[in-house]
């Protein structure tokens, strides 16, 4: 196994993610089977119980793990499948150590941080680099380890240690380190100077904790310039290739071309001696169709004029990354339509009268009126959720495309329900447990008592229904597909026993479970496009292959419904090209 460990010095939040992802894709595109593995120091044991405000959203695995966004990032550029164990935080790392020592694992032994828990991470890493990602389901020959947060702080040092330890055990040829470091411009802007000592100092706190990078890659907002690179070079004792540039790019599509324009997979083939690793014919053909690909989709993108304008009516809106995957959903859903698309982000409440400012009031209406469709994402508890209900009453009387994820579908059966089918006092249990009506239940088998990994989660299978062949969103399958999968995040669940009630007064069920008792997919018939899904089509959406529901809602907000559906049917890539 070949490791490339991605950490990072000065400050978190310039990158490190992308430039790791990155670096996955090229390699992979030169035709090796490529895995990932993200490390969080923290205590939780994973992001399912952190605040969206705070650490923005939480992704869904296909076996429910609820991980860090970064997952994201690394199955849409490689387009993998990781699972829970590929996300290691120290809650995780020390449960294990601690439920081994409950049954007399260490042998009487003085459990410690070094070497037990230090060799536990190791075995971790190990284990799980193994695994199987890809559609090729071959043993990974590149492990991508990125470290979280930044080197120095208190929490990654088991990390650090056990990773200088497993760079020693691999060998030399079998571990590259990538340090990630920030080159800052003062006084900002143009004519301001590129300062250096900020990744002196990272590259010799890195070294002092026991690792030596091989490659320093520099985030700057601008590119760098040769006398930096030169003064990194000397200063930190490396050659000049081996400090890669990363300035800011217009979309984070160009990052591997800046990549690879520096030569990073040639360095990191002789750094590995990855030449040596056997390799089909086949796979190599797949990595530089794969490459070609990518690079006419990011250039592509910076010849794209017309946009289409979202409104995101959400209550996590002061955070974009808390709805990552949803945006890159609508990125993805835009390349195919050769658009670009605009996101307008609307905090929810601001749309509640009694709770909003005048001057939030209307400038969040202004943004819903005036906006091409309107999107209600995933979400919990009720601020907000008012206004998200207002939102959908908009775009439901206005023709106006709309789709609702999960909170978002919820939320539409229950404006339905008060404002068409005239259910009186009619809530969600999670919003308004006193309503005397539910039209929103708490799942049987859910356990009420705990948090963390209880919801209903990850990869479950959605049955289209019977006479719902008229389905805008079962036109963008074709008519041979019955049954489609996708990755789940819930408590709540549309009461079964109100279906009949609401199925009568004009709103449909066109996908249910396997026993047809939960209900998937929601959508009304006579309107350009109103569909809500309990599952989270953002999951699997990918560059390459957008998710049908979003792409779906925004061909409609762009005036194209029609044309993507028979291409989407036909396998096209985009519209207007072939496959
Ligand atoms: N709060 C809702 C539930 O638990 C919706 C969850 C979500 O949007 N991810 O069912």
């Amino acid at each position: 196994m070949k490791y490339v460990l991605v950490s990072g010095g000065v400050i978190s939040g310039v990158g490190k993610g992308i430039i790791a992802s990155s670096t996955g894709l090229l390699l992979k595109t030169t035709g090796l089977a490529v895995t990932s593995i993200k490390i969080d120091p923290y205590i939780n044991i994973d992001a399912g119980t952190m605040a969206p405000t705070e650490h923005g959203e939480v992704y869904v695995t296909d076996d429910g793990g609820e991980m860090d966004l970064d997952l994201g990032n690394y199955e849409r550029y490689l387009l993998s499948s990781l699972s829970r164990d590929h996300n290691i935080t120290t809650g995780k790392v020390y449960q294990h150590v601690i439920n081994r020592e409950r049954i007399g694992h260490y042998l009487g032994k003085t459990v410690q941080v070094v070497p037990h828990v230090t060799d536990a991470i190791q075995e971790w890493i190990q284990r799980v680099a193994k695994i199987p990602v890809d559609e090729s389901k071959a043993e990974p020959d590149v492990c991508i380890i990125e470290l979280g947060g930044t080197v120095g702080d208190i929490e990654s040092a088991p990390f650090i240690h056990a990773l200088s330890q497993l760079q020693r055990k691999a060998g030399k040829g079998n571990f590259v380190q990538i340090h990630v470091s920030y080159v800052p411009v003062i006084p900002p802007g143009p004519g301001g100077e590129q300062k250096t000592k900020p990744t002196q100092r990272a590259i010799s706190d890195v070294r002092s904790a026991g690792l030596n990078p091989d490659l320093i890659a520099c985030r700057c907002e601008q590119p760098l310039e040769d006398s930096t690179i030169n003064k990194i070079a000397n200063m930190c004792s490396v050659e000049q290739h081996q400090v890669i540039a990363v300035h800011n790019v217009t979309t984070t599509y160009h990052v591997p071309m800046l990549l690879e324009k520096q030569k990073l997979i040639s360095t990191i083939t002789d750094m590995l001696d990855l030449k040596s690793i056997p390799q089909t014919p086949e796979r190599k053909e797949q990595g530089s169709r794969m490459w070609n690909d990518w690079c006419d989709l990011a250039r592509g993108q910076d010849f794209l004029h017309d946009s289409v304008s979202i409104a995101l009516v959400g209550k996590y809106t002061s955070l974009h990354d808390a709805y990552i995957s949803v945006s890159k959903a609508l990125e993805h859903a835009a390349m195919y339509c050769h658009k670009k698309v605009q996101i307008i982000w609307v905090d929810s409440s601001h749309l509640e009268d009694d709770t909003a400012s005048p001057a939030d009031y209307h400038k969040a209406w202004h943004a819903v009126c005036t906006a091409d469709g309107v999107l209600v994402p995933g979400g919990f508890g009720n601020r907000g959720t008012e206004g998200m209900m207002k939102a959908i009453t908009w775009a439901r009387t206005n023709n106006k495309p709309f789709l609702g994820v999960c909170l978002g579908m919820q939320l539409a059966v229950l404006e339905f329900c008060r404002n068409v089918a005239n259910i009186k006092d009619v809530g969600s249990e999670e919003l308004h447990p006193k309503a005397e009506n539910h039209a929103i239940v708490y799942m049987p088998e859910v356990d009420k008592g705990k948090l963390g990994g209880t919801m209903r989660l990850g990869r479950h299978p959605c049955v289209f229904q019977e006479n719902t062949e008229w389905s805008r969103l079962r036109g963008l399958y074709g008519p041979s597909v019955s049954q489609i999968e996708e990755r789940h995040r819930h408590r709540y669940e549309v009461n079964p026993d109100m279906i009949e009630q609401i199925e009568k007064a004009g709103l449909s069920f066109i996908g249910k479970d396997t026993k047809g008792e939960r209900m998937e997919i929601i959508e009304i018939k006579d309107h350009p496009w109103f569909v809500g899904v309990q599952f989270h089509p953002e999951y699997l959406s990918r560059v390459l292959s957008p998710s049908r529901a979003f792409l779906g809602f925004f061909a409609a907000a762009a005036g194209c419904l029609d044309e993507v559906s028979k291409a989407v049917v036909l396998g096209q890539r985009s519209i207007g090209r072939k496959q």
